[in-house]
């Protein structure tokens, strides 16, 4: 299985995912470019990154992206649904972290259905609205690899819907669309832990606990 190193800094901060695919990526970018960053040079040169990959445009997952854009040449891609978005203090939720959010360009917009080559791995777009309105999973089918955002976390939790375009009714019918995968080997959570431990039973408890909110 391709390496995957979670790079991102403090505790509360979303978790960004280095990627050592042949064409190195970073999924999510947390809110602190330089601790991120230093944990990028125990792996790779930095300037090898390519792409800076957001789940969604969450100030705790995207704040750093301009700036590790910045020092490392990566293109930053996000949904398209959220790139009008981007510097809005509301819809980043940055006021829940006391912060402002940065403005920046977004290189790709993401849509469902697309398909991200790294070489020697393939990232599937699936929009998964529900905890914010443009929100993406990322799935690599042959390792079985899930990038899940906040939309889903291990142990059947959720991510939030009452936040800026949230919608319980999405994450439901969300959930229900991860449930249609092949196989999960193992799930990369935009918090809490990795999780390599019978993946899709978590993400069934999942599904479960979301319809009690409907
Ligand atoms: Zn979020």
């Amino acid at each position: 299985m391709v390496e995957v190193h979670k790079v991102s800094g403090a505790a509360y901060d979303g978790n960004a995912y280095l990627v050592m695919a042949e064409r190195p990526v970073l999924i999510d970018a947390g809110m602190f470019a330089e601790p991120t960053i230093r944990n990028i040079r125990r792996f790779i040169d930095p300037e090898e990154l390519e792409m800076i990959i957001l789940t969604h445009c969450h100030h705790d997952h995207s704040a750093a992206a301009p700036a590790i854009k910045e020092r490392t040449g990566a293109k930053i891609m996000l949904s398209k649904e959220e790139i009008g978005l981007v510097g809005d203090d509301l819809a980043t939720v940055a006021y829940l972290f006391g912060d402002t959010a940065p403005e920046f360009e977004v290189d790709m917009p993401l849509e469902d259905g697309m398909v991200l080559d790294l070489g020697d791995l393939r990232l599937e777009v699936i929009h998964t609205p529900g905890h914010s309105p443009g929100s993406m999973c990322f799935y690599e089918r042959r390792e079985g690899m899930l990038f899940s955002g906040d939309t889903v976390f291990p142990d059947g939790n959720i991510g939030r819907t009452d936040l800026f375009g949230g919608s319980t009714e999405d994450l439901v019918r969300s959930i229900e669309r991860l449930l249609e995968l092949d196989d999960v080997s193992c799930m990369y959570p935009g918090h809490m832990g990795i999780t390599c431990n019978n993946v899709m039973a978590q993400i069934r408890d999942s599904l479960r606990f979301a319809r009690r909110f409907l």
